[in-house]
């Protein structure tokens, strides 16, 4: 008999989400928008400690709204972490401009602020000043806030926060998607809480989010008519879904709790194998809401690589897998610049992302647990 798959990250209710459903269809608000989608833009602000929040689709239809707002054409150029999921990028893309992608740094696996600088100063030179940056918090690691913000304020370049993957992280106590002009989440069914598919936007400017709602709902001008002076697109979230992430709202810090503790206990797995680091936040500056627990497997005398571990999980029907693959590594992406330092390529080369989910049970640890303990110890 084949083991119960055990998921990198799986959906993890709370419970109360069916009773927003529920109100939803007893008062009939099954159309898009309705009494969830401003309860959870309300709920989702006030959580995030910031003014303003637009309820999306998806995490990809923010972060084209995000592009769009700030103004984003054709031929445009727009930095771009590459050590990302391919979201980021594509959003770029769906607006014709030109993605010029930055390398990490060692730290947090996020933008590195010197490189940063060296490919803003290099596309000056080029008589391309880039429009924005798109700053993503991978893992759920907050990026160096301080001397990215340093480096774009020194060139007046806008950023959008990707914090897909960071909802409740905080560097220095402030949450991420507050740092930047406008700042994304994701409620994907993989992500730290989930409305299914789903996403936001969220700004302390509400100019830019009232813009995002009318172009998430077809662009339509104030007249009793239908009548358009632009391109819209349907990309807002409806009641229904948003009934779901009221639901999970509930459960989020809890959920943050969950994952951190998994970090925790990877860490107490791997303490005795000097050659495998689990990555953690550099300071307490840092606080990660460990997403997923990521390891580095480097060089040993037993000639166990990344692919030992995913390889011998696999056979007990346990998720693993490589780290995602940079950008620039894209056979779709490759041909556009790349602001290199070594850094992406190396970590794509040895890590690997562990089952994370917030709703491991005790039995879906012993089988990890055993798993690894067997392949390491061979
Ligand atoms: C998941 C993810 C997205 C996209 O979000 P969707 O809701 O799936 O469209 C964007 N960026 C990053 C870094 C992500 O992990």
């Amino acid at each position: 008999m084949t083991k119960e798959k055990i998921y990198l990250s799986s959906p993890h209710l709370g419970g109360n989400e069916i009773k927003y459903v529920q109100e939803a269809f007893d008062t009939n608000w099954i159309a898009p928008l309705g009494p969830n989608v401003n309860g959870f833009e309300e709920e989702l602000a006030a959580y995030s400690k910031t003014a303003h929040c637009a309820a999306l689709s998806s995490g990809t239809a923010a972060l084209h709204l995000a592009l769009i707002l700030l103004g984003i054409e054709q031929d445009d150029e727009v930095l771009c972490s590459t050590f990302t999921f391919s979201a980021t990028v594509n959003a770029i893309a769906y607006q014709k401009a030109i993605p010029i992608f930055v390398d990490s740094e060692k730290e947090t696996w996020n933008i590195c602020p010197k490189t940063l600088e060296e490919a803003i100063c290099a596309r000056i030179e080029n008589g391309t000043k880039p429009k924005a940056l798109v700053l993503v918090h991978l893992y759920g690691m907050p990026s160096k806030m301080e001397e990215i913000m340093q480096v774009c304020d020194k060139y007046s370049i806008p950023i959008i926060e990707d914090s897909a993957e960071a909802l409740g992280a905080t560097y220095k106590g402030q949450k991420m998607g507050t740092f930047g002009k406008l700042g994304v989440f994701s409620f994907n069914g993989n992500k730290i809480i989930t409305t299914s598919g789903g996403g936001a936007l969220i700004s302390e400017d509400q100019g830019l989010i009232d813009k995002s709602r009318f172009l998430a709902t077809q662009a339509r001008d104030a007249a009793p008519h239908y009548q358009h002076s632009q391109i819209g697109y349907n990309y807002r979230m409806s009641n229904i879904v948003a009934g779901i992430g009221r639901g999970q709202l509930e459960v989020l810090d809890n959920h943050i709790a969950l994952r951190r503790a998994n970090n925790e206990w990877y860490k107490s797995i791997f303490q005795k194998f000097e050659y495998i680091e689990v990555f953690t936040e550099p300071s307490s500056d840092y606080f990660s809401n460990h997403w997923l627990t990521c390891i580095l497997v480097h060089s040993n005398k037993k000639n166990i690589v990344g692919e030992t571990i995913r390889l011998a999980l696999e056979d007990e029907n346990i998720e693993c897998r490589p780290l995602w693959k940079p950008m620039h590594q894209q056979p779709v992406f490759s041909h556009h610049p790349f602001y290199s330092n070594g850094t992406s390529d190396g970590l794509f080369e040895i890590g690997l992302c562990m089952p994370s989910g917030s709703n491991l049970s005790d039995n879906q640890r012993y089988r990890i647990k055993s798993a690894l303990l067997k392949v390491l110890r061979n």
